[in-house]
């Protein structure tokens, strides 16, 4: 799916490719978008910003902007499991 946004137009691709075109946000715009909505709710503007799961669950955007910490965390798990069931096959 070809993918424009619809503050920037700027176009990307993602998941199969299709002739199919959709509107949303770009990464940047998303950003740029909710580190506003941070700052307009009296928090830090750090989405996407963090390098380690970040301490402010009471945030609306945690479970966003730590979501790839997250899938990373358990991509790692996943990966030290998979090389413990290797060792014992
Ligand atoms: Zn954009």
């Amino acid at each position: 799916m070809t993918y424009i946004c619809i503050k920037c137009r700027r176009t990307w691709i993602a998941g199969e490719s299709s002739d199919e075109l959709s509107g949303g946000l770009c990464i940047d715009c998303t950003t740029e978008y909710i580190r506003q909505r941070q700052r307009n709710q009296g928090f830090q503007d750090c989405f996407r910003r963090a390098v380690q799961l970040c301490g402010m669950r009471q945030c609306t955007y945690w479970d966003y902007c730590n979501r790839e910490l997250v899938e990373c965390e358990k991509i790692r798990e996943i990966a030290t499991e998979g090389a413990l069931d290797q060792q014992v096959v």
